[in-house]
């Protein structure tokens, strides 16, 4: 039996709750917005089953965000915030009496690596791996970290925040930080081609710029001199 790795992604705040608030932003839009992206991108992977504390912009209590990870047993709660209170950058949080070598620090030390790597080209100030006394990191059953992407109430991080590229980069940097520590496999890329009238594997490997052989090894159950209009093969 494979076994599936159960990733909680708990947006911060949410309905009534705004969390924090700056030019122009509500930090509970922007976690919804970066959480639905690690859970799209965690769709690429195998053996990944995914649940959120909510999907839509609605109000929980934090009770209810531990109670959710802890009733379903995730392997892991992932808390996403942004950033108040006129600093600048990246950070992260686990529970304060893990220290960075326990089970949990590694996997936060990993994952707080990722996402700066990630950032790199936005030149981010790195905050460093922090550790607090956070409801969600002690009453969650699981490691559990908290990530605090830029602050909203500074303009230059908001600027960032605004931009969909970016956060795009953020939730990547999540989501390889995730593959990281509980070694994650992507879901191998099948594409496909159509034949078309004269086509040779020979033409089409040239055309797509592949090694000649590559796909009769793809299509063992393809026979190169009989191809068919209309037939698919496979490309990858
Ligand atoms: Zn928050």
């Amino acid at each position: 039996m494979v076994s599936m790795t159960k990733i909680f992604i708990d947006p911060g705040h949410g309905g009534t709750d705004s969390g924090a608030v700056g030019n122009g932003l509500l930090e509970k839009d922007l976690t919804l917005t970066i959480a639905k992206k690690i859970q799209s991108l965690l769709q690429g992977y195998e053996d990944v089953e995914v649940r959120m504390s909510r999907t839509t912009d609605k109000t929980l209590s934090l009770n209810q965000r531990t109670n959710a990870a802890n009733n379903w047993n995730a392997d892991f709660l992932l808390s996403v915030h942004i950033n108040a209170g006129s600093g600048t950058g990246y950070e992260d949080y686990r529970y304060n009496t893990l220290a960075i070598s326990s089970r949990t620090g590694k996997i936060h030390a990993t994952i707080h690596n990722a996402i700066m790597d990630e950032l790199a080209a936005y030149n981010i100030v790195d905050r460093g791996t922090k550790a607090s006394d956070l409801h969600v990191l002690r009453e969650s059953n699981m490691d559990a970290i908290l990530t605090e992407s830029l602050f909203i109430d500074t303009r230059k991080d908001a600027a960032l925040l605004k931009n969909d590229e970016f956060l795009n980069a953020v939730a990547a940097g999540h989501v390889k930080g995730l593959e990281r520590a509980f070694n994650l496999k992507k879901k191998a890329a099948v594409s496909t081609y159509k034949i078309k009238s004269g086509d040779t594997l020979w033409d089409i490997e040239e055309r797509l710029n592949i090694d000649h052989g590559t796909l009769e090894k793809l299509n063992p159950n393809v026979n190169p001199s009989k191809l068919s209009i209309g037939q698919t093969i496979r490309i990858k």
